[in-house]
């Protein structure tokens, strides 16, 4: 019952929510990107959800990080992330790691929903070593960014160049709506990986402001650590 209207969509079925339901999925950076994607991935039945950051919920998050609530400021995000995403699915597991990205407790499909290109590299790098499929997502102002990654694909160091001072939130401000945005495509092209249909191959370039949604195709660059 819970999944029916899932179930009941023609692009997935039956056979593809007992997939979801059998799958794991680690949540990299629980901020504004990372509370939406889970609360997603938690209500459609993906089966076990790995939580990690190590940031403390701030008042200033509840503008955009949607399992928070004002009780929460204060406390660990994986943990309030957590709670509230045992209360909306009990039949799911969750397992919350507080501390800096390690990939020893890393399983399953990556989603980087950090706003750090610095780690995002870092996800990059272990994810072609390892041939793992992960998604990339950012959002700063009110523009946002995917790409989902899959062995033989470009990696994001073949056309993202490391920016020194790259646009965040911090510098940027962002719009709530920008991170929905992405995190719903983040959620989106996951179910799709998880249920054995192609992701997206380009690179998404969007801005809510304007309304503009760019897809960029993206080539292997021939001296990058995925061509080796
Ligand atoms: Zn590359």
């Amino acid at each position: 019952m819970r999944y029916s209207r899932q179930e009941a969509f023609s692009g997935l079925g039956h056979g593809s929510q007992q997939r979801l339901n059998a799958s794991v999925v680690t949540i990299v950076g629980v901020g504004a990107l990372g509370t939406r994607v889970a609360e997603l991935l938690c209500r459609a039945g993906v089966g076990k959800l790995i939580l990690i950051d190590f940031d403390k919920v701030e008042l200033s998050n509840l503008q955009r990080q949607t399992l928070f609530t004002e009780s929460d400021v204060g406390i660990s995000k994986v943990e309030a992330a957590a709670d509230r995403l045992r209360q909306i699915n009990s039949e799911i597991e969750i397992v919350s790691f507080d501390k800096k990205l390690a990939f020893d407790v890393v399983d399953g499909f990556i989603i980087d929903c950090t706003d750090s290109l610095e780690i995002a590299f870092m996800i990059n790098d272990f994810c072609v070593k390892s041939k793992r499929a992960f998604i990339h997502g950012s959002a700063a102002g009110s523009r946002g960014t995917l790409y989902c990654y899959a062995a033989d694909r470009p990696c994001l160091r073949c056309f993202i160049p490391a920016a020194k001072n790259p646009e965040t939130a911090a510098t940027s401000g962002i719009l709530n709506t920008a991170v929905s945005m992405v995190a719903t495509l983040q959620a989106n092209e996951a179910i799709k990986h998880i249920v054995g249909k192609e992701m997206e191959k380009s690179y998404l370039r969007m801005d809510v402001w304007n309304n503009s949604f760019d897809r960029i195709s993206v080539r292997k660059k021939k001296t990058c650590i995925c061509s080796q």
